[in-house]
């Protein structure tokens, strides 16, 4: 077998056999197979597609290209939740303490911000010593004595999935839905779970912009799931907008500070709530929806959820005070409120852009091992919907780069669409697959 020959075959819209997968897999994660045929191989497969059984075959493939994780020394049910990204989602840092004081173990592995995606693990290293590349020993022993575990991919979880991505990343072939199902699913299965709750979003600040490809993208994710006996199950929620009113990496942690502190506003806690509530049915810990919603706000109205990321934060090195004091967390030094144009109501908001704003002034990363500036994040002050005069604050950026702050302040007040009359409201979760 020849990579080229596979090459051609995608090329020519012919469907691979498994082994032809597995081939081409195994040779690129052990450097036999270079750059540039993968690239070229990749392409094909973003242009003409795959078929279901080439997908599972690349799932498979890629799950065991590294180790699977098992857990027998502990009896809870392990679960995770996994986003397919987005702009403010910080919901697992909300979810993964809940569900653990709720009885389910949560082995979350994480990734970082990418694109204008924010990523779990930069807004966890804003808390002062948190570490996230913790050895699989480590990993174990922090589950087991916290209930939730938090940490990045490390070397021997998909390997194959470390270098694929980073090529996708480089070769414009990331938003292509078999290759996502495979990148999330290897991942998520390898953490030796028995359940998976995934959050597939879809609007203007999310890879699937389309509705349709978002659930198309839930059903290959859900499907590949059972077929290997998990239950899983997929919500499709709104990404229009950012979710929640803080946007980048320390004020993200705030924020979810605040709502395991029992703030229960807004859109970003009604989410958190119902992918914690999910995260218990999948564990059957609950098997009434309701009542696992009461038990997820319960687990916050109590404080037991806060207790279980306190313990989490000082088993992972880092400093829980700011639990407490989220004033520890890193400040930017400068601020400046940006204001509106116009008088009129929210009629859109370019998420994607706002996202790029925050990566572009420091937050964020283009490539997977540039620094980033933890402190950098937005407030936002309106909606979709919410009626503003001109003059009114839509964002107060915080920021250290004040060379910058003319062409932000300019760029975030052109993400905002403001009109009319507002425009038809979106439901939050706009389905369940
Ligand atoms: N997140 C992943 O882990 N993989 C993808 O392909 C896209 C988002």
């Amino acid at each position: 077998m020849r990579p080229q020959d596979l090459i051609e075959k995608k090329r020519d819209r012919k469907e691979l056999a498994r082994d032809e997968v597995a081939f081409l897999i195994r040779g690129y994660t052990r450097d036999e197979i270079p750059d540039y045929q993968m690239a070229a191989w990749l392409m094909a497969a973003f242009i003409n597609g795959m078929s279901e059984a080439e997908t599972r075959a690349l799932v498979e493939e890629m799950l065991h290209s590294g180790v699977t994780l098992t857990h027998d020394q502990i009896a809870e049910p392990k679960v995770d939740k996994h986003s397919t990204g987005g702009v403010g989602d910080k919901t697992s840092l909300v979810i993964a303490p809940v569900a653990a004081a709720c009885g389910v173990a949560v082995p979350m592995i994480s990734g970082r911000a990418l694109a204008h995606t924010g990523g779990t693990l930069d807004k966890l290293e804003a808390i002062p010593g948190f570490r996230t590349g913790l050895s699989l020993d480590e990993f174990r022993d922090v589950l087991k004595r916290c209930g939730l575990a938090l940490i990045g991919q490390t070397k021997e979880i998909a390997p194959a999935d470390r270098k694929l991505y980073a090529l996708r990343d480089l070769t414009a072939t990331v938003p292509f839905q078999p290759f996502m199902c495979a990148s999330i699913m290897s991942k998520k299965l390898a953490e030796g779970i028995d359940g998976l709750v995934l959050d597939v979003k879809t609007g203007n600040g999310a890879f699937m912009r389309e509705f349709e490809d978002a659930r198309n993208l839930a059903r290959m994710m859900a499907s590949t799931g059972r077929a290997m006996g998990k239950r899983v199950v997929a919500l499709i929620t709104d990404m229009n907008q950012p979710l929640g009113i803080w946007v980048g990496n320390a004020v993200e942690t705030m924020e979810a500070i605040e709502t395991l502190r029992g703030d229960l506003e807004g859109d970003f806690a009604e989410l958190c709530l119902e992918l914690a509530a999910r995260m218990l049915i999948a564990g059957e810990v609950e098997s009434d929806l309701e009542i696992a919603r009461d038990k997820a706000r319960d687990a916050i109205t109590s404080g037991r959820a806060l207790e279980r990321f306190r313990a989490c934060v000082e088993a992972q090195g880092g400093e829980p005070r700011v639990l407490d004091d989220t004033k520890l967390l890193p400040q930017a030094g400068e601020q400046r409120v940006i204001t509106a144009g116009r008088a009129g109501v929210i009629a859109g908001v370019e998420t994607d852009e706002i996202g790029r704003v925050v990566m572009d002034w420091g937050g964020g990363r283009r490539r997977l091992e540039d620094k980033i500036d933890h402190a950098v994040g937005l407030r936002l002050h309106a909606k979709i919907g919410d009626q503003v005069d001109a003059g009114d604050p839509l964002v107060t950026a915080y920021y250290n780069d004040e060379s910058k702050i003319e062409e932000m302040g300019a760029r975030l007040r052109a993400a905002y669409r403001i009109g009319g009359s507002a425009p038809k409201s979106e439901p939050l979760i706009k389905a369940v697959v």
